[in-house]
């Protein structure tokens, strides 16, 4: 008989070599009014070099529960959503590799003549790559759409784009024990809004939580937020900036730019302009108009995502 394959959570850490917890840095960049608070940043970067941050944070409890239905019977099969470059389909195609879980993932657009360095790793950890359209990949939601995909593959489970499903909060919930301070603010990226949804949850109404919306989604990011988390709603302490995309989701400006690579040489933490960069960007701007009252403890979330930043 073929042993089935359950771990507890502390098995399946310590199989794929997370360090938790990260470290939260106090950093001192250069910025203009940057005495006046106390700034932090929480290195989720470092929990892992491949599955790293707010991926391993939001997949840990799904995987879990794919490999709970592993038996020597079923066949396990995952599938996926993600753009070219996407950090979530690169960090779950690693873990099923090394899960021995078979992965699908329905990439946006068609790359199969100009595979970014995102899709030559993930095809060589031997996951199943489908090209779709535009139109087809915006039914990635639908009922309908995902009804029709668990007829096809009853075996699947199927992963929403991101990682953003209910079960990714308890992983977040994880990263907020972690919290060596109470902060007064705490802010990170939006995109897909399960990180965000999950801080909201977990997190002391004695913090204010400011997302920073990666694209430009005013409406759409925050009905996203409770469509993961309805309680939200009535949550007054969280609020989605809209005016730090930089014209939409991985465009950048030439300001972005150099101010990533100011804050590195400045502070010596790796960012990317897709996440990290645009939200400490955000971040750096909030500061210099004083935005926040003066003295407040901050604390920014590193999600990670530092394949992102291969060029193809
Ligand atoms: C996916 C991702 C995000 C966005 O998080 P959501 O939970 O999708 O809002 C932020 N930062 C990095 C590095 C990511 O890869």
């Amino acid at each position: 008989m073929i042993p089935s394959e359950k771990y507890t959570l502390n098995e399946l850490e310590k199989k794929l070599e997370i360090k938790t917890p990260s470290i939260e840095q106090r950093i001192a960049p250069n910025w203009l009014r940057a005495q006046d608070y106390q700034l932090f940043v929480k290195r989720d970067d470092l929990i892992h070099p491949i599955i790293s941050g707010n991926k391993w944070r939001k997949l840990k409890y799904q995987l879990l529960s794919v490999l709970s239905r592993k038996t020597a019977h079923a066949d396990c099969h995952v599938i996926s959503f993600g753009g070219g470059y996407s950090n979530h389909i690169h960090a779950l195609a690693y873990c099923c590799h090394q899960l021995n879980i078979r992965m699908t993932a329905n990439i946006r657009g068609d790359y199969s003549q100009n595979l970014t360095p995102m899709l030559v790793d993930i095809e060589q950890l031997g996951c199943e790559i489908k090209f779709v359209t535009k139109s087809h990949y915006k039914r990635r939601n639908d009922d309908d759409y995902l009804n029709e995909l668990k007829l096809t593959h009853p075996s699947a489970v199927i992963i929403p784009e991101g990682g953003s499903h209910e079960l990714a909060l308890p992983g977040i919930s994880e990263l907020v024990k972690e919290f060596n301070h109470q902060y007064d603010i705490i802010i990170c990226p939006v995109a897909s809004a399960g990180t965000f949804a999950g801080l909201i949850k977990n997190c002391t109404r004695a913090s204010a939580l400011h997302g920073i919306a990666m694209l430009k989604g005013r409406d759409y990011l925050e009905s996203e937020t409770m469509r993961l988390l309805p309680k939200a709603e009535l949550a007054s302490n969280w609020q989605i900036h809209h005016n730090f995309h930089c014209g939409g989701y991985a465009r950048k400006t030439l300001d972005l730019v150099k101010f990533c690579q100011e804050f590195e040489s400045d502070t010596n933490i790796p960012i990317e302009p897709v996440y990290s960069g645009k939200m400490l960007y955000a971040l750096k701007q909030l500061v210099e108009t004083q935005y926040f009252p003066v003295g407040a403890k901050i604390l920014a979330i590193h999600t990670g995502g530092l394949q992102g930043k291969r060029q193809s």
